[in-house]
Parts: C-alpha cells; structure tokens; sequence
C-alpha cells in the first residue's frame, strides 16, 4: 500500500503501535439503550474500560446511507436525533465528543476506491452516539464517522474496509453499529418487556451468522442473499447488517471472533456483537 505524505503526517502524531486496535460490531438496537442502563449499554460501558482507550473512534453507523462514502470533517459534530416517537430525554441528549479533521483527511487519503467526501453537515447519528456514550461517558476521544455508499453491493463495502486497516495500528477503534437481524416490520411489540424472545427464523440465523464468522466464511456472509428464506426475513434491507461487513473486511489472518450481548428480542431482532482481536 502506498503510504502519502499526509499518512506520515498522521503517523508523526499518532506513533506506530505494536498492538492493533480490536474491531467491533455493535448491535446498537432501540435508540433507548442511549439513556438506560440495561444489560446491552452495561456491556458497552465494561467494553470501554477493557480495551486500550483509543485515539479517536471511527464508526460506520447503519444510519448513515450517502450516495458516494463521505466522512464527518468537522471539529465539532453535532448530535443528531434522527428518530421519532421517543420520550423527551432521549432528544435532550447532547453527545460532545470532538471530531478530527485530520483523521477525516488522512482517511480519505488512505482509500483508493473511491473518492471520499469530506462532510461538514452530518455530525453523530444515534447509530454512533447511543453507543460510544456509554463506552466514553467524558466524551474525550474524537469520534468520525464513514457514511455506507448504499448504491453499491455488499462486496465493495468489505473491499473498502480492508483499506482502513493502518488506522488500527494508530490507535484508532473502528465500530460497526447495526443490528445482523433486523426486520422492524415484524417487531412484537408485545415482548418489549421479555428478554431474549426471537422468532425461529431469527434465531436461526443468529447461530448461521455465528458460525459463518467463526469460520471466518466471509463470502458466504457477503452473499447473505444466497442462504436461503431466514436470511431474507433477517436482512430485508442490508442498511444494519452492512456494517459487519466493514468490520470482516478488516479482520487479518491472526485474528478470531467473540460474541456479546448474544441475544434475539422483540422476536425479529438480534444485539449480538461482534469482537475481533488477536488474543
Ligand atoms: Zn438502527
């Protein structure tokens, strides 16, 4: 990989480090996790004081979908609550964390596959937000998101992931947020109170996505559309399983998968998580 003058620049700041940053998928779920502690938001919390506090978080979040890949540039992005029908303090919620321009530069110097936009109106979504609040309550690491080019097929996301890869060893914590299962049409909204209620298919494909990751079968999860009816009813629209993607492309050869907040709920939606480290 050709490294730019700008990347050395970066490098200056950043110092190489012996140690990749690990990968995670988060399955972020209802926007409520922001605000409650509950055992899926109790389990980020842990996840910031376990792993090495990052430089800054760079995050693909499902509710980002741009023509063209655009990343935040702004020193200050605003927190966006880009939801509806939620109770009054979930909109209260300001999210400070800084952005990082220069992170915004040197990625989009990095990525050969596409021209990346550099964003000044976007900010965090609540796909990012809900989640890195309760990893980084003091809001003092940078957070930049990368928006998913939703016109192009699930290959070219997994292709451009790979192309991150020297941010890991920056210090940089790259973060999926999506859900693997996510058919929010056929939610039961009567199970909002019973943990751990999926339908059969969803649960069947929570364990078909488990094993395809441990087995690190990445073409048979970039053609998620080939495996069959469960598949469909989990992935009607790729928006929330999109970012997994990213997270596999970026997977090396020495690295393995754990799982957390393993869980169907509300029948037609899975939080189970993904880590990726060496150890
Ligand atoms: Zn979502």
């Amino acid at each position: 990989m050709a490294v730019s003058g700008s990347f050395k620049s970066f490098t200056d700041s950043l110092p190489l480090q012996d140690e990749r940053m690990p990968l995670l998928f988060i399955g972020h779920g209802s926007p409520m996790n922001g605000i409650e502690d509950n055992e899926f938001s109790n389990r980020w919390k842990q996840m910031g004081t376990e792993i090495p506090v990052p430089k800054a978080v760079l995050v693909i979040s499902a509710h980002w979908l741009t023509r063209g890949t655009h990343i935040t540039a702004m020193p200050e992005p605003k927190t966006i609550h880009d939801f509806g029908g939620f109770p009054q303090a979930l909109y209260e919620v300001d999210y400070p964390a800084p952005g990082d321009p220069q992170l915004a530069f040197e990625t989009k110097q990095l990525i050969t596959k596409t021209d990346v936009g550099l964003d000044h109106d976007w900010g965090l979504d609540h796909g990012t937000w809900t989640v890195v609040r309760h990893m980084y309550p003091q809001a003092q690491v940078p957070v930049v998101q990368l928006s998913i080019d939703y016109h192009k097929p699930a290959n070219y996301h997994y292709e451009l992931a790979s192309e991150l890869s020297a941010l890991r060893r920056k210090g940089v914590l790259i973060i999926g947020s999506g859900n693997m299962v996510h058919n929010l049409r056929m939610v039961d909204w009567t199970k909002v109170n019973e943990p751990d209620f999926g339908y059969d298919w969803a649960v069947e494909m929570n364990e078909v996505f488990k094993t395809k990751i441990l087995n690190q079968d990445h073409p048979g999860l970039i053609n998620y559309d080939s495996i069959g009816t469960a598949a469909r009813y989990a992935i009607p629209t790729p928006d929330h399983y999109y970012p997994l993607l990213y997270i596999l492309g970026l997977q090396e050869k020495d690295e393995h998968a754990e799982f957390f907040n393993d869980k169907a709920i509300m029948g037609s939606l899975t939080m189970t998580s993904v880590k990726i480290n060496k150890d």
